[in-house]
């Protein structure tokens, strides 16, 4: 079965995101945590909740990914900044616990200027400071646009390796981000997926972005297509939702769709997948 999902506003609640996921044919949906540029919040409701936790479970959901605001900055020069993200994150991770199984989903952030060296430190330094929590905590593969972090599988393996709860660590890769920042997945995916083995370890990748890219290979510009409108096309689509070693994981749409275009997608990824 093909775990299948796109990114969806929880404004009016879980269980109104379980129902319309399912009537777009998705299993599983992204969400931002709170609002993406600032950091308010609505309280979850516990009725809410149960109300999703029963849907999913009578309509064969996977648990959905929690997407941290992109605004937030772990390794920003300014001190403040840095424990805003901290402070944002552990609270995040606490509500989080009532959607059991959900992965938390970050861009490591921008060293906007420190060195990636200096921005890979204090990255590290948050995840170790975030108490304990049963959710895991995946590190997006990042385009490369400006001074951001994680844009080679080497600078998201540094953090890895500088994490003492690495139990509880995972790796998001955004094919749009992968293929902007150099990693040819259009024509060369059993190789880059060999070189994310053998840099980072497949196991630890847990969720897969899919987005097409309005730039080349290479352009570090970050900017979605939707699927098969862009540089990566389709027939590689095709190829990352069936190869053995990415066929089972979730796969989520951030492609500029409204959400029937987000239906006709996951309709054509269906038709694409071959069902083992
Ligand atoms: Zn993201
Ligand atoms: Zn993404």
């Amino acid at each position: 079965m093909l775990k299948i999902g796109c990114h969806m506003s929880t404004a009016k609640g879980f269980a109104d995101v379980g129902r319309t996921a399912e009537k777009i044919g998705a299993n599983s949906f992204q969400f931002f945590t709170r609002n993406p540029r600032g950091g308010s919040v609505k309280e979850w409701s516990d009725r809410d909740i149960s109300a999703y936790l029963a849907f999913a479970d009578s309509h064969g959901f996977v648990p959905p990914l929690a997407h941290a605001p992109y605004t937030l900055n772990p390794c920003a020069k300014d001190e403040a900044l840095r424990k805003f993200a901290f402070e944002t994150m552990e609270d995040d991770l606490k509500r989080l616990q009532k959607l059991p199984g959900s992965c938390y989903n970050f861009h490591p952030g921008s060293h906007v200027g420190q060195g990636s060296e200096k921005g890979i430190e204090y990255i590290a330094e948050m995840l170790n400071k975030l108490s304990d929590h049963s959710t895991t905590i995946l590190l997006e593969t990042m385009a490369g646009k400006g001074t951001e972090v994680g844009r080679s599988f080497e600078e998201l393996r540094a953090i890895i390796d500088k994490v003492e709860n690495k139990e509880k660590l995972g790796v998001c890769l955004d094919t749009c981000h992968v293929f902007d920042s150099g990693y040819d997945i259009a024509s060369h995916l059993d190789e880059v997926l060999e070189e994310f083995h053998r840099v980072i370890g497949l196991e630890r990748l847990k969720a897969v972005h899919l987005n097409d890219s309005m730039n080349v290979l290479g352009s570090r510009k970050d900017r979605h297509e939707k699927l098969g409108k862009g540089t990566i096309g389709l027939d590689a689509f095709a190829a990352i939702i069936n190869h053995e070693k990415l066929r089972d994981l979730p796969f989520y749409l951030e492609t500029p769709n409204e959400l029937d275009g987000y239906a006709d997608e996951i309709a054509l990824l269906k038709k694409l997948y071959q069902e083992a």
